[in-house]
């Protein structure tokens, strides 16, 4: 492919182990005096079947896939001394801030192994998205299918995830996604990453398909790994699932995993984390449709280990600091979670609404974070090491849209399920983000896929023989209702959007593509480019497609200024210039870094700019970085991925926006008349990254950023 780098060609070797190898220097740092290691390659800490009395022993599943039924003495592992039973002697009991190390699993083999995370690879790829996009470079093979058993699932967590830093939680599920087919990173919050990072581990590769449904428990307290028959629980929802396995494996254990939209490779389905009244999402992509194509129904992870950081007391003072002005500069967030920002959205031209096609709404009110959590709300939720708490647990006690107590609607799911299908009814919000949450689906998708549909029932192009019967109008919670257990199942129309709004246009014809708002197959997030044009350039461009957080450059408009990043004032949102376009590429490298550090990006909401980036990652790790370390970082990363898709096929001609956004504008409210000019905003971005005319980063900059 023209423009990129040979010493970067793909390939898969046959030894996975010399690649890694290579690519990614494996084995144990010489250089962290503090950091108290002894294992030079694979691991030799691991067991083999479970004695539990009463669970499937991992043996008897491991041979019984093989239809190896002799013992461990025969098989396939018998040629993988690795993985011999028995509690390891060599166990190891003191962790550095990151494990430096992670499980490769082989579901079709049913077989897994420890790899080796050297610390030169750490400072130059972090770890989260930025480690897994190295990983998926090195190993990748442009399968046809992303729902190939022989495609990576890799699950990550950021270098500072587990650690006490500011919303130091996060993990990355990555891989190639099922919905667009390009580079996917899905973000987990919660405590999942946490209790990995304490069982030892920063991550785990992901390939092959079980024979039949399993689960793999982690147990980081007894030092055991075990892949566990799942078939009881194929067919079961999310919430039963997490509250079962909590009961068989270990009530204080983590738990994520798929809904039946995972298991029925819904592609808008998404990894639900959590028990069942306080469930984390790492939602977009379909990453709930490659467990469900692996027949892995869920991860659970339980540790002990505490990271040891090079300066504690430097680190606590730090962190104390740090949260201390977290918390002064989010106390909206705190008091009403994202959801608190629907009344400002509307106000700015910035919500959404009936598929895009409104600008104002005076009902916006009524399904606002005050209105919900003024009534609704059971208490506020915090992420593991979480300053902010912008998780709000809810109940509906009563009614036609009684919800059992859970997680809350954030703003994202409140303009899906009420902006952009015209609903102004509060409870079924609730309800639908809920049914969500259970199932197994990402809110964004599943609501753009709904209002998509009431758009094409109203135009005629579908009707209720596609439908089952459901009137599918807009403002009609019912159908809402309705429409997400049919996309869960595949029933009628449901099946086609399943598939996500891209397909199903092509599907439905009738010219309607035309509403089908998404770039490369994602539905587009609910910023809207009309009313903040960097965010623009940021959907055009983003690595995995119609996603905002890889920028967030409109929260410039709202006021949130980063001075280290070269903004103390907001610009003209209305303005297509190289202003705009500038702003959009200095956000992505900015948030960039958010993933493979584990840190949530609501900490720079709370004014959390490069530079005390920088102070966390030196006080946590004992580095030295500046604030141009962490943008030049968000940068290397940022083109790395864009280097894996133009790999899986995007060109230039894929960096732009669907017509409704590009020229159709909203009627009315603030935004009314404003058209993004992506032609006179792009080539700016384009020479700001340094991409040719095929949209390939150019050699020079691929040099600077260490990428060649
Ligand atoms: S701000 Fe919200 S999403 Fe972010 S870590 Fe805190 S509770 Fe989790």
């Amino acid at each position: 492919m023209a423009g990129l780098p040979t010493l970067l060609c793909y390939g898969r070797s046959p030894d996975r182990a010399i690649i890694v190898g290579r690519g990614l220097e494996t084995g144990p740092s010489t250089e962290r005096a503090w950091r108290a290691r002894s294992e030079t390659g694979p691991s030799p800490r691991r067991k083999g079947p479970a004695q539990a009395p009463g669970l499937w022993p991992v043996s008897r599943l491991c041979y019984a896939m093989a239809g190896l039924l002799t013992g461990p003495s025969s098989g396939a592992v018998r040629d993988r001394p690795e993985h011999e039973t028995g509690p390891s002697t060599e166990r190891r009991v003191e962790l550095s801030v990151y494990a430096g190390k992670f499980l490769r699993v082989d579901l079709t083999e049913g077989t897994w192994h420890d790899e080796s995370i050297g610390e030169e690879q750490v400072k130059k790829w972090l770890l989260g998205s930025g480690f897994a996009a190295r990983l998926f470079y090195d190993e990748m093979d442009p399968l046809p299918d992303p729902l190939d058993p022989a495609n990576p699932l890799l699950i990550f967590n950021g270098v500072l995830a587990g650690t006490f830093a500011p919303t130091g939680c996060r993990s990355s599920w990555c891989g190639r996604s099922p919905l667009t087919g390009i580079w996917n990173e899905a973000n987990l919050g919660g405590h999942w990453g946490a209790d990995l990072r304490f069982a030892g581990y920063d991550g785990l590769v992901i390939t092959g398909r079980a024979e039949k449904p399993v689960y793999l428990w982690i147990n980081g307290v007894d030092g055991t790994v075990e892949l566990r028959d799942a078939s009881h629980l194929w067919g079961k929802d999310y919430f039963e699932t997490s509250d079962t396995l909590l009961t068989e494996t270990d009530p204080r254990a983590q738990v994520s995993g798929i809904g039946p939209a995972g298991e029925n490779l819904v592609k808008i389905a998404g990894v639900m984390s959590g028990p069942s009244h306080y469930v984390r999402a790492a939602a977009r992509g379909g990453m709930g449709a490659l467990l469900g194509s692996k027949n892995l129904k869920a991860i659970v992870v339980r540790g002990k280990e505490r990271p040891q950081y090079p300066d504690p007391k430097a680190f606590r003072d730090e962190v104390k600091a740090q949260n201390t002005f977290i918390k002064e500069n989010s106390v909206g967030m705190s008091n009403f979670g994202t959801a608190g920002g629907v009344i400002a959205t509307e106000k700015f031209g910035d919500l959404p609404m009936r598929n895009w096609t409104l600008g104002s709404w005076d009902e916006a009110e009524k399904v606002s974070g005050q209105a919900i959590y003024d009534k609704y709300l059971v208490r506020h939720t915090y992420c593991h090491a979480c300053p902010i708490g912008c998780g709000k647990e809810v109940e509906v006690v009563e009614g036609k849209y009684k919800t059992p107590r859970g997680e809350g609607v954030e703003y994202e799911t409140i303009a899906g399920f009420a902006g952009m299908t015209r609903n102004d009814n509060a409870e079924s919000v609730i309800l639908a983000n809920s049914l969500c949450n259970r199932y197994g689906l990402d809110t964004i998708s599943t609501s753009s896929a709904i209002a998509f549909a009431m758009e094409a029932y109203e135009r005629e192009l579908i009707g209720p023989d596609d439908t089952g019967g459901v009137e599918l109008r807009f403002g009609d919670p019912d159908a809402i209702i309705a429409m997400i257990e049919k996309i869960t199942y595949r029933r009628d129309v449901g099946d086609a959007l399943a598939e996500g709004v891209r397909e199903a246009a092509r599907r439905i014809g009738g010219g309607a593509e035309t509403f089908a708002v998404h770039v490369k197959g994602m539905e587009v997030a609910y910023h809207d480019p009309r009313a903040f044009v960097s965010m623009a350039v940021n959907y055009a461009t983003a690595n995995r497609g119609g996603c905002h957080l890889e920028a967030l450059s409109y929260w410039n408009g709202y006021g949130v200024h980063h001075s280290d990043l070269g903004y103390s004032e907001t610009l003209p949102y209305h303005e297509s210039n190289a202003e705009q376009a500038k702003l959009a590429y200095d956000y992505q490298n900015f948030m960039s870094v958010y993933n493979p550090l584990g840190l949530c990006k609501f900490i720079a909401k709370g004014l959390v700019g490069p530079e005390r980036i920088a102070q966390i990652v030196n006080s946590a790790l004992g580095w030295n970085w500046t604030a141009d370390d962490v943008l030049t970082m968000g940068e290397r990363l940022f083109q790395l991925k864009r280097l894996i898709n133009l790999r899986l096929g995007v060109t230039a001609a894929d960096d732009t926006l669907p017509k409704r956004l590009l020229a159709e504008p909203r009627p009315t409210g603030d935004a009314a008349g404003v058209l993004p000019d992506l032609e006179a905003m792009l080539p700016v971005y384009y020479r700001l990254r340094d991409w040719d005319e095929n949209g390939a980063p150019r050699r020079s900059r691929l040099e600077q950023l260490g990428l060649v």
